[in-house]
This record gives structure tokens, sequence and C-alpha cells, in this order.
């Protein structure tokens, strides 16, 4: 019986932009196919057994050419399993998924889209700038700065600066300098607020200001490099008085949490709501020692102890588990006193009625 494919959008990158359908998927898929734009806070949420296949543009070497992102989704849900093919954004925005639905379409094989948090809208967002406002504009585009993949898509500059909404230009960050010159040349006033947006979500974002005429200067003295969105519109000013992602107290900052999977989630959680781009890389495995001779023959002669110290949760837990495996009576434990170091270890025993 063939699988199925989950086509899910990641957010831009933030990992509490991925939605609560994503985030369910990914704890039960067999496997996670994900190109470059997926935060590595939201890999961070792939359990560590599931299998990943990274189809995404890395340093060195060539991204995966489309054709093949399809053969894989297709080879892998014939075979049976379960996949997540894990998208930046949304899936659908400019993001190639409808392509990677078509075979699957041909073929007969199930699937579902889970719409994401796209880039055009959060990014804006999270640096302080509302795609609409009140009186400011009636609409919003959103268009692809990439038209050399599609030349017969050009960009009507003179139509767009004649709607007057709100612009947002994906991929546009190689074709800024070409960008404002067309819009300039289609009309637009020359003073037009506008910024570019790099790295959206994550703690190294940033936002150049200008107008459509100093922009491509600005963000080249900046060096302005991908993935950024480019917004042009009086909502652009709004920055000044609405940013916030930075003004957090953690803004800015990335943070590397070392501890044991399992442990990691309240540290991380914390961190993350004080505004820290937190990626979990557990350096640390504690497993018990099994078999265990000196524990076994020092509970041989409890008795003649005076003391059990407990060092830490996991000792408390491991011990009692080595208990009950081994059948020892908790009652023979009457005459030690006991010591925790740390007022979790000390929960851990009394949470187990000691
Ligand atoms: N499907 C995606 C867009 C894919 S096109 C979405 O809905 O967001 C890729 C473009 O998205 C990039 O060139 C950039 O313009 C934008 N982008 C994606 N993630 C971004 C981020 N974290 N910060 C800034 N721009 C981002």
């Amino acid at each position: 019986m063939s699988g199925k494919v989950y086509l899910v959008g990641a957010g831009p990158s933030d990992a509490g932009l991925l939605t609560l359908k994503g985030y369910e998927l990914l704890q039960t898929a067999d496997v996670v196919v994900y190109d470059a734009l997926v935060g590595g806070e939201v890999l961070g949420l792939i359990p560590p057994e599931t299998r990943r296949v990274d189809v995404g543009k890395h340093a060195g070497s060539h991204p995966v050419p489309q054709e093949e992102i399809n053969r894989i989704l297709l080879r892998e849900a014939l075979e049976g399993h379960t996949v997540v093919r894990l998208k930046g954004g949304d899936p659908f925005l400019f993001g190639r998924g409808g392509e990677e639905l078509e075979l699957l379409a041909e073929w007969g094989v199930p699937f579902e889209v889970v719409p994401g948090v796209t880039s055009a809208v959060a990014v804006p967002a999270y640096a302080g700038i509302p795609v609409t406002h009140r009186d400011c504009c009636s609409s919003v585009h959103i268009i692809t700065g990439h038209t050399k993949k599609s030349p017969g898509a050009r960009t009507d500059y003179r139509a767009l600066v004649r709607l007057g909404g709100t612009l947002v230009f994906l991929m546009g960050v190689a074709a800024l300098e070409e960008l404002c010159a067309g819009l300039l040349g289609g009309g637009i006033d020359p003073a037009t607020p506008a910024a570019i947006l790099e790295r959206g979500t994550t703690a190294r974002q940033r936002r150049i200001s200008g107008t459509v005429e100093t922009l491509p200067q600005k963000a080249r003295e900046a060096e302005v490099g991908t993935p950024a969105v480019i917004v042009v519109g009086e909502v652009c000013a709004l920055a000044e008085r609405f940013s916030w992602a930075e003004k957090r107290p953690l803004g800015g900052r990335r943070v590397i949490v070392t501890r044991p999977r399992k442990l990691a989630s309240r540290m991380t959680a914390k961190l993350r709501a004080l505004g820290a781009e937190v990626l979990e890389l557990p350096s640390i495995v504690t497993e018990p020692v099994a078999p265990n001779p000196a524990l076994d023959e020092a509970l041989a002669r409890i008795g003649e102890y005076g003391w059990l110290v407990f060092t830490s949760p996991t000792g408390v837990r491991v011990f009692l588990e080595h208990l009950r495996e081994t059948r020892f009576d908790l009652r023979r434990l009457g005459g030690v006193r006991l010591a925790a170091i740390g007022p979790s270890t000390a929960g851990a025993l009394e949470e187990r009625g000691l």
C-alpha cells in the first residue's frame, strides 16, 4: 500500500511559527524531505530517529533538481512511507509546491497540504512593518524578484505603481537595483519608503530602511545577503515606531542548549519566550549503569548505611527503577536518611513519596 505525502509549510524560520498540524506531522513522519530555507529551529523539532533528506542548496554543493525531488517524494510514498515535504514559508507561495504534487497526482499517491506562515507577511511583521495599515494602502502585492527563471513573467512596474498598495518582493536581493529602477521608471514617488529585511524571524534579522531611490545603495553598503524580503510602501515608515523583535531581552541572541533532549524543552521554551533563537544540540546522554554490581552490593548491606545522597533527578529515577527491577522492598530504606542536592532532586524524591 502506498504511503502519503504531506506538503508542509515550515514558516520563515522561528520554530514558533510552524503550525500545530505541521509539528504533529513531523513527530509521526517516517522521512522528512526539506530544503535550505527551513530554519534550524524547525529542523530541531524532527525526532532524532526520523530519516532526513536534505534537498537544499549548501555551500559547495548544488541543490537537488526539482525533477529529482519530485521523484524522491514519489519513491518514498510508493515504498509505503509517511513523507513530510517541509518547505520554507508557505509551500505554494513561490515554493513550487504545486509542481511537487503533479507527479503524485499522476500516480494516485494520496497527499495533503499544510499551509505555512509566509515570509511575505511574517518577515515584515517581525521587523515592525504591518503589510497593510489603516488608510495608507488598500492592497498588498507579492511579487517575485527572480524573473530570470520565468522570462515570460516580466514585471509590469507601471501597473504596480498605479495600484498603489504595499509591494512585497521575494527573491529580489540580486535584482534590487533593477526593481527600484523599474518602479522609478513606472512613475513611483522616489521618496516612497522602502526596506530590505534580511534573515527575518531569526536572531540575525536585519532591517535596512530607505526610499525607493536610496535603498539599493544602502543595501550594498550593508552587504545584505539572502534570504531577504523587500517591502515598498508607506507602511515601511512604521518600523521606526513598531519594531519589537530586537527589543526583547534576548532578541538578537542565538543560544545552543546542550542538555539531554528530554530535559531541554523547558529551558528552550523559556529562552525563546525571551526572544532568543534557540538550537537544541543535545551533547549529553545519561544512561543507567547496567549491570551495576557496586550498587547491588551496597543495597544488600543498606542497613549499615546512614545516608543515601542523590545528586540529580536522573539519579533518583534510575535508582528507583533499579529497585523496582530487582524487586527491592522500599521499606528496607526506612533506616537510612535521604539527602538531595538541589531543589529538582528533592522534588523528584518527594514526587515518589520519599
Ligand atoms: N514559500 C516561501 C517563499 C519561497 S521563495 C514563503 O512563503 O515564505 C524564497 C524567498 O522567500 C527568499 O528569496 C526570500 O525573499 C523569502 N524568504 C524566505 N524566508 C525568509 C526569511 N527568513 N527572511 C527573509 N526572507 C525570506
